[in-house]
C-alpha cells in the first residue's frame, strides 16, 4: 500500500479571531521543519468550544492554542492541567498526547519572561505598574513576582478586578490595586522603574492606556500589544527603553510548537515571519 500521509492539524480557538500572527509563524515553523501540519485558524463560539475540543481527541492533531473568550473555560474539557495552569488558572495550549487525552499548559508566563529577560528590562528589586487585570496581567503577575519584583501596583479600569487579581495570586502587601486614572497614579509614577501594558488598549493608532507624559525618566515601557503603539512610540521618542509584545507572541507560540511536536522550534525563522507579517499590516493600516 502507497499513499500520501494525510497531514496534520493544529489550530487557534478563540472567538472572535482577529490579528492572530500565529498561523504565520508556527507554519513557517512547521515547514521550515517539514512537519506535515497546518496551522489553522479556528473561529469557535462558547456555544461550540466543547465539540471543538472533543475534536482535538483525533490522532489528526497536535492540539491546538487557545485564546479569548475560551482560556478559562477549556479547562473544564481536558484531562491534566500543568502546574502553570494551575497557577495562572487559564490556559492558552492544548496538547494532544499520544492515547488521545489532553493537556492544558500555559506557555505565556515562558513567554513573557523570556522576552523580559532577553530585553535586559529591569524586574528584580524592581517597582513595577502593570497596566490591566485580565488574562495576560495575570501571567505578567506572576512571572514578575518570580522574578523578585520589588512592588507591584496593578492598575485597572474596573478596580475591583485588580484587587480580586492581587487576592487571587497571594500577591498580599506585595501589590497594590489602584484605578487606571492620571490622579491615581500620578503621584507613584516617580517611584516606577518598569511599566508594563497588559490592557487591550494599543490596537488603534492614538489610543494609550495611560497619558504618555506621566512615563517617568528613567523608566522602561513593556507593552504586550505587538506593534508600536503611542505608548511605546513616546516613551522611545524620549530614550526609554521599551519593548513591544512581538517576541512574547512568538517565544509563548514557540514553546507551544514544542509541546506539540517535540523538536525544537526554528526560533529565528518564526521571529522572521512574525515580524514580516506585522510590518506588512502595518503598511497597510
Ligand atoms: P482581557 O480581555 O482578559 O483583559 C483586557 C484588559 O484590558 C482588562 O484589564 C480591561 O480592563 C482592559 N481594557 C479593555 N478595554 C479597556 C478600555 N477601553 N479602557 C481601559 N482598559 C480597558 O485580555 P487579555 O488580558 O487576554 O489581553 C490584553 C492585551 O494583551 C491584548 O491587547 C492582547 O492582544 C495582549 N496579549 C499579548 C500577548 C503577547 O504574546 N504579546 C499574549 C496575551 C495577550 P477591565 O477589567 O476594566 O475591563
Amino acid at each position: 500500500m502507497s499513499g500520501a500521509v494525510s497531514p496534520r492539524r493544529v489550530g487557534l480557538l478563540g472567538y472572535p479571531l482577529g490579528h492572530s500572527l500565529s498561523p504565520i509563524f508556527q507554519q513557517a515553523a512547521l515547514d521550515a521543519l517539514g512537519i506535515a501540519a497546518r496551522y489553522e485558524l479556528w473561529p469557535t463560539p462558547p456555544e461550540e468550544l466543547p465539540a471543538a475540543v472533543a475534536r482535538l481527541r483525533q490522532p489528526d492533531t497536535f492540539g491546538a492554542n487557545v485564546t479569548v473568550p475560551h482560556k478559562e473555560a477549556v479547562l473544564a474539557l481536558v484531562d491534566e492541567r500543568t502546574p502553570a495552569v494551575q497557577r495562572l488558572g487559564a490556559a492558552n495550549t492544548l496538547i494532544r498526547l499520544p492515547d488521545g487525552r489532553l493537556r492544558a499548559d500555559n506557555t505565556d508566563l515562558d513567554g513573557f519572561r523570556r522576552a523580559l529577560t532577553e530585553a535586559g528590562l529591569p524586574a528584580r528589586n524592581a517597582r513595577i505598574l502593570v497596566l490591566g487585570a485580565g488574562g495576560a496581567a495575570r501571567a505578567v503577575l506572576v512571572a514578575l513576582a518570580d522574578a523578585g519584583a520589588r512592588h507591584l501596583t496593578v492598575a485597572n479600569r474596573n478596580l475591583d478586578r485588580a484587587a480580586r487579581l492581587i487576592d487571587d495570586l497571594g500577591l498580599g502587601d506585595r501589590a497594590t490595586a489602584e484605578p487606571l486614572s492620571a490622579a491615581a497614579l500620578e503621584p507613584i509614577m516617580g517611584t516606577i522603574d518598569l511599566i508594563v501594558n497588559a490592557t487591550s488598549i494599543g490596537w488603534h493608532d492614538n489610543e494609550t492606556p495611560i497619558e504618555p507624559a506621566l512615563i517617568p525618566d528613567g523608566a522602561a515601557v513593556y507593552d504586550l500589544t505587538y506593534r508600536s503603539t503611542a505608548l511605546l512610540q513616546s516613551a522611545r521618542q524620549r530614550g526609554l527603553a521599551t519593548l513591544d509584545g512581538l517576541t512574547m507572541l512568538v517565544y509563548q507560540g514557540a514553546r507551544s510548537f514544542e509541546l506539540w511536536t517535540g523538536q525544537a522550534p526554528p526560533l529565528a525563522i518564526m521571529l522572521a515571519a512574525a515580524r514580516a507579517a506585522l510590518a506588512e499590516r502595518e503598511r497597510g493600516r
